[in-house]
């Protein structure tokens, strides 16, 4: 499974939102189940050759599905969305091997300390409280002041988590993190 922290960052690319509780309920069985936690809160992950695979990964049975859930739950349905995601991330995660992985892991990590690639890229304007988003085809920048808050906290934690991996240390050294770091400025 790929850990919390990249479920995280991955949210907060996509959604502007990292989603921590969402994250924290589906991995719960880790502590009593260990490497066996997906047969728990893993629907999808465990359906991977049967309803969907690489090749097809968004097919028209899941497409039915989660435009039935946006019509059910409207906003809300974005949680779901979360909650499928981070099985196809945890199948993508197992086909990586450890240095894909740290690969992986620093290059997230990389675009979290880049606050204008998240902007221009990503449509998260962490500066700013900000969200790009498409509201009947048109691009919209939408006012979200809380993500300044959860930007923080999102960076403190990956902050403890690159303080105890010194490989991720040395990655991000070599990508350039020191660069990037002018963004705030
Ligand atoms: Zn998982």
């Amino acid at each position: 499974m790929a850990n919390r922290y990249i479920h995280e960052i991955v949210d907060f690319i996509c959604f502007g939102s990292a989603y921590p509780r969402v994250h924290t309920e589906k991995d719960a069985a880790w502590k009593t189940l260990g490497l066996e936690h997906r047969t728990k809160n893993h629907e999808l992950y465990n359906l991977y050759g049967e309803e969907w695979n690489f090749e097809d990964i968004y097919p028209k049975k899941l497409q039915s599905f989660f435009e039935a859930i946006q019509r059910k739950h409207g906003a809300k349905a974005e949680e779901f969305q979360v909650w499928f995601a981070h099985d196809i991330l945890d199948k993508v995660w197992d086909g990586l091997s450890f240095s894909k992985r740290k690969y992986w892991e620093s290059f997230l990590i990389w675009v979290i300390y880049s606050p204008r690639i998240l902007k221009d890229w990503a449509g998260v304007d962490v500066i700013n409280g900000r969200l790009l988003r498409v509201v009947e085809d048109q691009k919209t920048w939408k006012a979200s002041p809380e993500i300044k808050f959860e930007y923080e906290r999102l960076c403190r934690y990956v902050e403890i988590v690159k303080s105890n991996d010194e490989i991720l240390q040395d990655m991000l050294e070599r990508f350039g993190e020191k660069e990037h770091a002018s963004d705030f400025g």
